[in-house]
């Protein structure tokens, strides 16, 4: 695969739809599949390591780095924190001969969908129902019920943006979604990405 076809997948759901274990399935199955790193203001949660999950930067360091022009897109993802998709980023990871899988939330994702237009597949992550959402929050020991709550109440105003996405996946049963996600990734990238 030529490194100069520079495209990108994209991941984007309400927190709970199950997109985190999809993607790690994603990265399992295809070695050609790279997650891309954002950077972020939140602070580590659990074990997180720094340049693992995200990079953790600073207020200052973020805003020094908007103000630069090195974000492809970023966004307040909740109330005074910031999340970012790099660029130096996907070119680290085009760079490798690898396709870059951006687990970003939805604004975002519609953002990186325009800027690159048939170069990216966006697909939207379907929770069944709120319930099952909130179900699935619940059971996450990493959460307050504030943070619960703020969560589902997002998750309905990111679901009403799914119309804007290339392709959409209902999770109802994980290994479905898994497989249903990777053969959309197979459809766009070609049989060579398998390889
Ligand atoms: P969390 O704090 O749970 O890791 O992530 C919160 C939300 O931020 C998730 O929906 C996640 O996909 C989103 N997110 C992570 N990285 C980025 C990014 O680089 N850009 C945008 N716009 N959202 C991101």
């Amino acid at each position: 695969m030529s490194t100069s076809l520079k495209k990108v997948i994209i991941l984007a759901a309400p927190s709970g739809a199950g997109k985190t274990t999809i993607t790690k399935y994603l990265l399992e199955r295809f070695s050609r599949l790279a997650f891309s790193i954002s950077a972020t203001t939140r602070a580590p949660r659990g074990a997180e390591q720094d340049g693992v999950a995200y990079h953790f930067l600073s207020l200052a360091k973020f805003e020094g780095l908007i103000y630069q022009n090195e974000f492809l897109e970023y966004e307040q993802v909740y109330e005074g924190v910031y999340y970012g998709t790099l660029k130096s980023e996907l070119e680290r990871i085009w760079a490798l001969g690898k396709v870059p899988v951006l687990d970003i939330d939805v604004k975002g994702a519609i953002q990186v969908q325009k800027q690159l237009g048939d170069k990216s597949l966006s697909i939207f992550i379907m929770p069944p129902s709120i319930d099952a959402l909130k179900e699935r929050l619940l059971h996450r020991q990493t959460e307050t019920p504030e943070s619960i709550q703020t969560r589902i109440d997002k998750a309905a105003y990111e679901i009403s943006f799914s119309n804007q996405f290339n392709k959409v996946v209902k999770n109802e049963v994980l290994e479905t979604a898994c497989n249903d996600t990777a053969n959309l990734l197979i459809e766009f990238l070609g049989p060579d990405f398998t390889k």
